[in-house]
Order: structure tokens, then C-alpha cells, then sequence
């Protein structure tokens, strides 16, 4: 079996220690592949660097979290657009819109956003959305500024109707730790997904799953997430690993791991 972590901080200052240890851990875990995904223009820097010393097991994404959103400035947006440019960064991402913190005003987080996608067309890559309580703004902004290589809503922490409205512009559904949190809502919402439209994630260190809550979470744990899918879906894991780790290559374009 091999499992693929679409999204985890690798970059995060909580691994700085025992960074190769739990790249280890995931391996033995079956865990073949992550995308390490940046949060601002440091972590994204860091991302990309972590991509090219572990080359046969990371790629990058790269931006600004709409948390941040308030301190863009035309300067940073040029960085980003050359960061984004390195052959080792997949996808734009993560970006968004985060109404449920709303650390930036909600003009500053579309503006970012919108500026994120023109990233992500210009160079010709996907975007991974972080979209909480704010799906309304999210797709209208989609709508308005279509994404050419499509993404994925990361963490996704919507019902069976955003999922649908996801996979119905082209979108992958992207399902975390949160999962195993019995939550209806979700488990509908990855009832309403179709296998080939779903990922799976840790969003290490954070949102560890069930049964590996109260410690830092690790992409080793990301089959605990594809367990509780399979369990929903009522199929083998073995599949469940298999169609979201062909589902990641595709959207990545990551032809080399195939
Ligand atoms: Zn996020
Ligand atoms: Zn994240």
C-alpha cells in the first residue's frame, strides 16, 4: 500500500528537530509522498528547499494563508510569482479565505486570493484552498476568476453541498484528521465525493486524527485518515490508498513518482 499526504508544514519550526525521524516514520508507514505546503514567503522558501533535499519524497506549494492577507504588498506577490516558478513547487497554495478567524478583513483576504489564482494562471499551476466558513465568497470568487489548472479544498470542513459544488467546477476535496472526529456533516460530505475527486491529509502538526490525539501530528498518520474513508465508504483501504494516491499525481502533475 502507498498513501500520499497531499498536505502537511514539514516547514513547520516543530519538526526543525526531528525532521528526518519522522520522514523515517512516515516511510515505514507507507506513506510514499507529500506535498509540504507553504504558509507565507518563508515557509515557502523552506518548502521548496525541503522538495529539493528530499527529492524522491517531497514537492512544494507555495503562498500567502489568508490570515496574513493584510500584510501583502506588491514586493511579496513578485517574490511568490518567483518562488512559484521553481520545478519543484506543484501548486499555489495554501490560499484562500478564513472568515472563521478572520485575522485579515475580508477585502484583504479576496484581493490576496484573486491575486493567488492570477499566480497560479499565469504559471500554470493548481491551487490548494483553504476555505473556512466562507464557502459563499469562495466560489463566487472561483466563478469570477476561474482557476485553468483547477486545486483542491484542503481540510475540507464543508457538507455534502460544498463538496458537490467542489467537485461540480472541477475541484478535488481534500480530507484531514477532522474526519475522524465523528462529524456527520463530513462523513456525508465524503459520502457526496466521488473516490477519483477525493485526497487525503495530515495538515501535520496539526489536527492530529483519532487515535493519535493530544501529540503533534506527522504524516505517518495520514493512514488513519484513509482508514476512516474506507470505513465511510465501506471499501478496502488498499483502494481507498490507491485511487487518492493516483487522484494527487494527477492534480499535481507529478508524472516522475507514477
Ligand atoms: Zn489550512
Ligand atoms: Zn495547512
Amino acid at each position: 500500500m502507498k498513501l500520499f499526504d497531499s498536505h502537511c508544514h514539514l516547514n513547520d519550526p516543530k519538526f526543525k528537530k526531528d525532521l528526518e525521524e519522522v520522514i523515517e516514520r512516515a516511510k515505514d508507514n507507507s506513506v510514499a509522498h507529500v506535498i509540504v505546503v507553504g504558509y507565507d514567503l518563508k515557509s515557502s522558501r523552506k518548502a521548496i528547499e525541503l522538495a529539493h533535499q528530499y527529492e524522491d519524497f517531497i514537492r512544494a506549494a507555495v503562498a500567502i494563508h489568508p490570515h496574513d492577507a493584510k500584510t501583502v504588498t506588491e514586493e511579496s506577490l513578485t517574490e511568490l510569482k518567483e518562488l512559484a516558478k521553481d520545478p519543484f513547487v506543484v501548486a499555489i497554495g495554501e490560499t484562500g479565505l478564513d472568515y472563521y478567524k478572520n485575522y485579515s478583513p475580508k477585502e484583504d483576504q479576496i484581493r490576496v486570493f484573486i491575486e493567488h489564482i492570477k499566480i497560479a494562471n499565469e504559471i500554470g499551476k493548481p491551487v490548494i484552498l483553504h476555505i473556512r466558513d466562507a464557502f459563499e465568497d469562495a466560489f463566487k470568487n472561483l466563478e469570477g476568476h476561474p482557476v485553468k489548472e483547477k486545486g483542491v479544498f484542503h481540510c475540507f470542513s464543508g457538507g455534502p453541498d460544498e463538496a458537490q459544488r467542489a467537485v461540480e467546477i472541477g475541484f478535488y476535496v481534500s480530507f484531514s484528521g477532522t474526519i475522524t472526529f465523528n462529524s456527520k456533516k463530513l462523513e456525508e460530505a465524503a459520502l457526496k465525493t466521488p473516490d477519483e475527486k477525493i485526497l487525503i491529509e495530515t495538515d501535520a502538526p496539526y489536527l492530529t486524527p483519532v487515535p493519535k490525539r493530544g501529540r503533534r501530528n506527522e504524516p505517518a498518520y495520514v493512514y488513519f485518515v484513509a482508514k476512516k474513508i474506507a470505513e465511510i465508504k465501506g471499501k478496502p483501504i488498499e483502494e481507498i490508498a490507491s485511487t487518492t494516491f493516483r487522484n494527487a499525481l494527477d492534480l499535481f502533475k507529478i508524472k516522475k513518482w507514477s
